[in-house]
């Protein structure tokens, strides 16, 4: 068969231009990315194996090998991994699939060190390889075909790449990279494994390179080379990280490891690792990212959490092991009891994945407490489930506060969704929740902060929700409030609304809007205020009687208030009534 040409997808094309064009001064993250792919792949084939062992053919190993040659200058990545069929490699490595990608580069920001952080993120990792190659060369097999239908794919990363058929004794792929004049550095041995050791270290797969000796010129005066040996040696760890004990760990492996899985090249918050045993067994290792990613919001985002049973890959995004208000949190679970077989409808029905999934949230909630230094009152006593758990570590000892205050500013209107979804939970999500209130503009107000405020004779935690803290602060709903000092919560995120619908009451005290029906302030109104009110109300009666008359169309009671100190008027809802800010939510979605 003949070479073939196609066009980059629009997308790709113009993605290659930023990223080679931005990202050259953080070059060498290019083979983090082309090593993850190798992982993939092989993950990949694990996985398809288990339903067809055949896919092995005689090939039972699966590794990666990275060799390169100074004198050609490239740089070439093999695995023995599921491999790419030639419709596979013109879908895979010409188009974008990702819907974020748009957003990926409209997020480009010009900054190398932010622009290259994004890269993982948005899964465009194979293209960065044209970084530091002026041409790349993929040569595969998938998995299953016959050596005839072995696939090439070259490009120069400009508009197009060329396929073609040829013929592959192994199955898998190999990407060789032309190299750059200016990347020459990376056709060298030790430069390689220092950056294996510094992003793969972890990679449950053995990255193996030829190993090389130094040879002494053979007649005096001629100089000595290093030549390879023709052994492969294996470079890495290759273990996975979260099988070995904790005391063997040091941070900087939890660190790296938590980017190799979260794509994230910034420092989680915390993690937690612990292995579960009892009726259901298990390790988890879980972290806290310390920065929202870009598509927390959206309704199809994917959960954070890999599988595996006995070290086997089996998925990502296990979206059964994490309740959906807990979508931030990234790590690995391995289970010692599902089947390996395990599929995604299985894993709803396991009751061994409901423990896994409910030892998750407890652990998370957990650390999230150990975060905010809950006081002692809030700290649950331990569960049997926890009694279980061996020598548990939390790193979160340094600057806790700090680090919830993060937390809860990339995250805590995620965890808000909790108190609907989790009914379970929901004491322990609203000790965690924060607020500004009128006594504070940082979000940092604990519900047990504000009981413990309260003025006495007052029945009621107070809150006001509005598109904006300053909106809050000026409502004219607050006038009285301030007048009698009374502490008001104020509300900003659009899920506060709805997620307090599931909040009535906290530790004994009811929630109340301000903005919801007669505010009564009970006791904290003295007799002579109630007594000018209701003079002032019989006076007015014939005004009212008026308007009532005049806004009866639009309004369904007007009445004498004494909430407002400053203000003429103000609108509020009846008691059951839709707020006001849930109001104007409806109608800018349309409603
Ligand atoms: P991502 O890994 O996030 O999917 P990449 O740009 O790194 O994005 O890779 C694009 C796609 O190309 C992969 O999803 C995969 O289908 C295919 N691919 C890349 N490298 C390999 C490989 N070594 N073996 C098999 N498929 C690969
Ligand atoms: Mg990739």
């Amino acid at each position: 068969m003949t070479k073939q040409s196609h066009a980059f997808q629009a997308e790709v094309a113009q993605l290659l231009h930023l990223v080679t064009h931005s990202l050259y001064s953080n070059k060498e993250i290019f083979l983090r990315e082309l090593i993850s792919n190798a992982s993939d792949a092989c993950d990949k084939l694990r996985f398809e194996a288990l339903a067809d062992t055949s896919l092995y053919g005689e090939q039972p190993e699966l590794r990666v090998r990275i060799a390169f040659d100074k004198a050609a200058r490239t740089l070439t990545v093999t695995d023995t991994g599921i491999g790419m069929s030639q419709d596979e490699a013109v879908a895979h490595l010409g188009t974008i699939a990702k819907s974020g990608t748009r957003e990926f580069m409209a997020r480009l920001s010009g900054d190398q060190k932010a622009d290259a952080q994004l890269i993982g993120q948005f899964g465009v990792g194979f293209y960065s390889g044209f970084i530091v190659a002026d041409r790349i060369t993929v040569e595969s097999r998938r998995a299953g075909l016959p050596p005839e239908q072995g696939v090439r794919w070259t490009s120069d990363g400009s508009g197009a790449f060329e396929v073609e058929a040829i013929t592959r004794a192994e199955r898998g792929t190999s990407v060789t990279l032309h190299l750059r004049e200016d990347a020459l550095e990376y056709a060298d041995g030790w430069r390689i494994k220092e950056l294996i050791n510094k992003y793969s270290d972890h990679i449950a797969l053995p990255i193996q390179m030829e190993g090389e000796q130094w040879e002494e010129g053979k007649e005096e005066g001629q100089p000595g080379q290093m030549v390879k040996t023709g052994e492969w040696e294996t470079v890495n760890q290759a273990t996975a990280l979260w099988t070995r004990p904790k005391k063997d760990i040091s941070d900087e492996q939890y660190t790296q490891f938590y980017e190799q899985i979260a794509h994230d090249w910034q420092p989680p918050l915390a993690w937690t690792h612990n292995r579960v045993e009892g009726a259901t067994e298990y390790t988890q290792l879980l972290y806290l990212p310390s920065h929202a990613p870009f598509d927390l919001w959206d309704r199809e985002k994917k959960a954070g959490v890999k599988l595996y049973v006995r070290r086997v890959f089996i998925m990502d995004e296990a979206e059964q092991l994490l309740p959906r208000y807990l979508r931030f949190v990234k790590g690995v679970i391995d289970s010692a009891d599902l089947p390996l077989n395990v599929s995604r409808e299985l894993l709803q029905e396991s009751r061994d994945v409901r423990a896994i999934r409910e030892g998750n949230t407890r652990r998370v909630l957990g650390l999230l407490e150990d975060l905010a230094k809950a006081p002692a009152a809030a700290t649950p006593a331990p569960t049997a489930d926890d009694a279980a758990v061996t020598d548990v570590q939390d790193k979160n000892e340094a600057q806790a506060g700090d680090k919830y205050a993060t937390f809860w500013r990339e995250f805590g209107a995620v965890l808000k969704e909790g108190l609907g979804e989790d009914a379970g939970n929901r004491e322990r999500i609203a000790r965690l929740l924060r607020y500004a209130s009128t006594t504070s503009d940082r979000a940092s107000v604990t519900l047990d902060d504000y009981k413990a405020r309260m003025k006495e004779g007052q029945k009621a935690i107070y809150y006001i929700t509005a598109d904006s803290l300053a909106a809050a602060k000026g409502s004219p709903q607050l006038e009285l409030f301030k007048k009698k000092g009374i502490e008001v919560l104020l509300m900003t995120d659009r899920v506060d609304e709805w997620s307090l619908s599931f909040l009535r009451e906290f530790d004994g005290t009811p929630l109340q809007s301000v903005a919801k029906g007669a505010v009564d302030l009970g006791d904290l109104q003295d007799a002579a205020e109630k007594k000018a009110a209701e003079e002032a109300a019989e006076a007015v009666k014939p005004l009212i009687e008026h308007l009532k008359e005049a806004l009866k169309d639009s309004v369904e009671d007007v009445r004498v208030t004494t909430r407002l100190v400053d203000s003429p008027a103000c609108l509020v809802v009846k008691d059951a009534g839709m707020s006001l800010q849930l109001e104007r939510l409806m109608r800018q979605a349309g409603q």
